[in-house]
């Protein structure tokens, strides 16, 4: 069964509209469907792309939070990584040199 489309995104390959998915287990990483047929840029960079060029329309029409981290968006471990966040102090956003931009 194909996963629910979640955002619409213009494919830079087939210049079509792909249809924007995310694996129902696993890592749950995004990918589209489009007329190159799947495309799963499974890297940090590859999720960052949809993220950034997807229009996302929700498995409820909500729009969803953006990835942040390497792991992929999802409420309960988005609410995880900014609880982790807020614990961490300035020593550790001085020194922290794992999330550098
Ligand atoms: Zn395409």
């Amino acid at each position: 069964m194909a996963n629910p489309t979640i955002g619409h995104i213009h494919c830079p390959i087939c210049n079509e509209t792909g249809e924007v998915r995310r694996y129902a287990t696993g890592t749950k990483k995004l990918y589209w469907h489009c007329g190159c047929g799947q495309i799963r840029p499974t890297t940090f960079n590859g999720q960052k792309f949809i993220n950034e060029n997807a229009t996302f329309i929700g498995e409820n029409g909500t729009p969803l939070p953006p990835v942040t981290d390497e792991k992929p968006v999802n409420g309960k471990l988005t609410e995880t990584e900014q609880k982790t966040e807020k614990k961490k102090g300035l020593f550790d956003m001085l020194f922290a040199d794992d999330e550098a931009e």
